[in-house]
């Protein structure tokens, strides 16, 4: 896999990730309850979410962008301060585009990390498309830089890696965060 362009990684201000495949493994573990409401749950993997702070503290917005309407999504993107946007029936372009508009940016800043075919709207139109390695087809042909792990097993760390180290900051980050924890590093 070839390293993202440093000139690439600095125009990247905002950080899109798909929720289903991406954050997750895709699955959904769906219940009731004694009052018949339903109820979900979902598997995030960890190591993800210091890759989320990493690019957060590097300045970027980091955004959980969804096909579906999910109080998980909702609990797991509240506990990591990102935004998180929801657009039943894949319906994802609508999303960015109000975005854009509220932050000032455009797709030159944008990279969307993706799986599957309700991604396509965004992912053609983003400067840094990335699909998972267990993307389907047509996602990773889109992409122009794929993660070796899968969804919902490191994929996000993976890229939160790649795009701090492209941009150069990927050292320092790590050290001010090992620093802050009484470490040497
Ligand atoms: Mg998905």
């Amino acid at each position: 896999m070839f390293e993202i362009p440093s000139e690439l990684a600095r125009r990247i201000r905002l950080v899109v990730l798909d929720v289903d495949g991406v954050l997750t493994d895709g699955g959904v573990f769906l219940g009731r309850n004694d009052a018949g409401e339903t109820i979900e749950f979902k598997r995030f993997e960890i190591t993800d979410q210091l890759g989320i702070k990493l690019l957060q503290w590097a300045g970027l917005e980091v955004v959980f962008v969804s096909g579906r309407e999910s109080g998980a999504n909702r609990a797991r993107a509240a506990e990591l301060g990102c935004g998180c946007y929801e657009g039943p029936g894949g319906f994802k372009l609508a999303i960015l585009e109000q975005l854009h508009a509220e932050h000032g940016l455009g797709w030159e800043h944008t990279a969307c990390i993706c799986d599957d075919l309700a991604d396509l709207p965004i992912l053609t139109r983003a400067v840094l498309p990335v699909a998972v390695a267990n993307a389907v087809p047509e996602v990773r042909a889109a992409a122009v830089w794929q993660t070796s792990r899968r969804g919902g097993d490191g994929a996000v760390r993976e890229l939160a890696e790649a795009l701090l180290r492209a941009r150069g900051d990927y050292v320092e980050r790590i050290g001010e965060y090992v620093r802050e924890r009484g470490g040497r590093g």
